[in-house]
């Protein structure tokens, strides 16, 4: 067995995808919201049995490999590399050479973090930081679990442990711990510096962010936090901080708190408020906001945004309304600056400052209206112009109809004037993943004729209920279908149907992939279909259904054989010859009496 299929044998694909999507048992099948096309009712499904998930929304499918590696947008050695430990696979550890270039930054930045939490133990200074973060409150656990350290003071001390770890120059200048000043002269990125490891969704280590030694914050060039540079595994924009460690209970709590510091998530998260993730001090990205849509629509923000035009400026939240998510607000009773200082105070206080959070419009209406006296005309203008320019962000319609009524009557304006002066914004609705090639060639299903829908019924019922098979061969050739694939798998069907008496789900399909004719492509497709939309029917009902689309791919088909019989005359009539001309005509009168009395079978 290799590897890949070591790992899959091992693991369960509905609670690998139950780690990334809100998973919904539907009949022996589980249902969700797919994660790679935008849809409101799911048509991403997962079957248990045959370990396989296919998209009918937008065509994609495939196992358990396929689905993290789309996720994740790794490649496929890094997939396996991400999954062996959870399926409890030990991956043969490659030569360094056949070793992909991510995994030897990721092994690099692995080693960094053991290395500064080595030197937060035991250098003298390091051991001073450790004592400043448990006196800011972290305890001793968090301070482990957050695998946080210290970057020496010395110029070179982490680019010299790295090499004698075997890691080269350029592999360590490109996961971004050291540098080559202009007098090329080498230096490690993050001098006397507390370290914080960045970890993707997945828990792999991919950056560092690194806070100024508190002893030197008035004296040190740079900002307070500096972050590893852009590297081939860090992308800034498409990272969470502690996403890692909150996405569990982030789905499971049903919303997402989301802060402006490292610190304030770390401590959040030793309070209990273990859902929480920080934006890293910049504006929520379109990238971070879907990263957090696949574990919950529902965001509470905590960030420091008292004024309305902070919060009609921020990018992120426009994001997220474009998106639809709901958005709430955290007001932090005024004596603290942040969650960290309120956690460190009162826990209860930031307690209750999450239970009361307010919706973002009502939060951000209050802040528009403080102060203005809505009977004067120049008042009421710049309401109406503050809060049309957040409406307007708005992709849900609802709410967009919503609040200019409300707005409206708030005004004393009349609804149809407020709409006419919505600022047009410009939203990049979310569109399609239409830039990454699909892992499976199934074509989606949206651009099929109505024959070819038909024809994939069929096959999908007949999947699921082989019993139906030879009723079927009775009343249908594999002409009367329509699409070459789909014309191919039913040859195949019956073929295999007619050898083995039964139909195992298993070796049918490596038959599919020894006729090397594209029917084995499709038949995940075909299987789940079935399984989504007629996975309660009994048989008699499946029977019902059968008969009802050969009768109506008869029909197809005998209306198609008309008109080539048509095409026929009009051809021979075109070329003046009168040869044949009555046996065509013969044919066509038997055939539209076939299609007359073609009622029931
Ligand atoms: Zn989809």
């Amino acid at each position: 067995m290799s590897p890949a299929e070591e790992i899959k044998a091992k693991l369960d694909i509905v609670e690998v995808i139950r780690e990334y999507l809100q998973v919904k048992a539907v009949g022996v099948n589980f249902q969700a919201l797919c994660p790679f096309h935008r849809e409101k009712s799911p048509s991403f499904v997962i079957s248990p049995d045959k370990q396989i998930w296919h998209c009918f929304g937008c065509g994609k499918g495939g196992d358990v490999l396929s689905f993290v590696q789309e996720m994740e947008g790794l490649s496929f050695p890094d997939t396996l590399r991400l999954l062996a430990p959870k399926a409890g696979v030990v991956l043969r550890q490659a030569a360094a050479g056949e070793y992909s270039k991510r995994g030897r930054l990721l092994d690099c930045l692995e080693s960094a973090a053991r290395q500064y939490v080595n030197y937060l133990e035991n250098d003298a200074t390091g051991r001073r930081m450790k004592a400043y973060l448990l006196k800011r409150g972290l305890s001793e656990n968090t301070i482990k679990d957050w695998q946080i350290g210290y970057g020496s003071e010395q110029w070179t001390a982490m680019f010299d442990y790295l090499r004698s770890q075997k890691f080269t120059e350029q592999e360590i200048f490109a996961a971004g711990l050291a540098g080559r000043s202009e007098r090329g002269s080498v230096y490690d990125r993050f001098r006397d510096r507390i370290i914080f490891p960045i970890r993707e969704a997945s828990g792999t280590l991919i950056a560092f962010t690194a806070r100024v030694n508190p002893e030197k914050a008035d004296t040190v060039t740079g900002g307070k936090y500096i972050n590893s540079p852009q590297t081939e595994v860090y992308d800034k924009s498409r990272v969470l901080f502690a996403l890692d460690k909150a996405k569990k209970a982030i789905k499971e709590r049903g919303f997402a708190i989301v802060v402006e510091g490292q610190m304030d998530a770390i401590a959040c998260h030793q309070h209990g408020f273990t859902n929480t993730v920080a934006s890293s001090g910049t504006a929520l990205t379109r990238e971070q906001l879907k990263l957090l849509k696949r574990f919950s629509n529902n965001l509470i923000l905590s960030f420091d945004m008292d004024s309305a035009g902070q919060l009609a400026a921020d990018r992120g939240i426009k994001e997220a309304l474009a998106l639809d998510m709901n958005i709430k607000i955290i007001v932090l009773p005024s004596q603290y600056k942040d969650p960290d200082e309120c956690l460190r105070a009162n826990p209860d206080d930031f307690k209750q400052a999450v239970i009361n959070s307010r919706p973002m419009m009502e939060y951000y209406f209050e802040k528009v209206k403080s102060g203005k006296d809505l009977r004067k005309l120049s008042d009421k203008k710049e309401v109406a112009r503050l809060m049309l320019a957040m409406i307007a962000k708005f992709s849900n319609k609802i709410d967009r109809d919503y609040w200019l009524q409300r707005l409206a009557e708030n005004l004393g304006i009349s609804e149809q004037a407020l709409r006419e002066s919505l600022p047009v914004v410009q939203v990049n609705r979310p569109e399609l993943t239409a830039t990454k090639a699909t892992l499976t060639p199934t074509a989606p299903v949206l651009g099929l004729t109505r024959e070819e829908r038909l024809s994939e019924i069929l096959l999908a019922l007949l999947l699921k209920a082989p019993d139906f098979i030879t009723y079927s061969v009775s009343h249908l050739e594999p002409d009367d279908l329509s699409g070459e694939s789909l014309i191919a798998f039913y040859k195949n069907l019956i073929i295999y149907y007619n050898k083995f008496a039964v139909l195992d789900y298993d070796s049918f399909r490596l038959y599919l992939q020894e006729q090397a004719d594209g029917s084995a492509e499709i038949i995940d497709r075909l299987a789940l279909l079935g399984e989504k939309d007629y996975y309660q029917h009994d048989a008699n009902q499946l029977k019902a259904e059968i008969t009802k689309v050969l009768l109506e791919l008869k029909r197809f088909s005998l209306k198609r054989q008309i008109k080539s019989f048509q095409d026929r005359i009009s051809a021979a009539e075109a070329a003046g010859e009168s040869e044949g001309m009555t046996m065509l005509m013969e044919e066509i009168k038997n055939l539209t009496e076939q299609l007359n009395s073609l009622h029931s079978l």
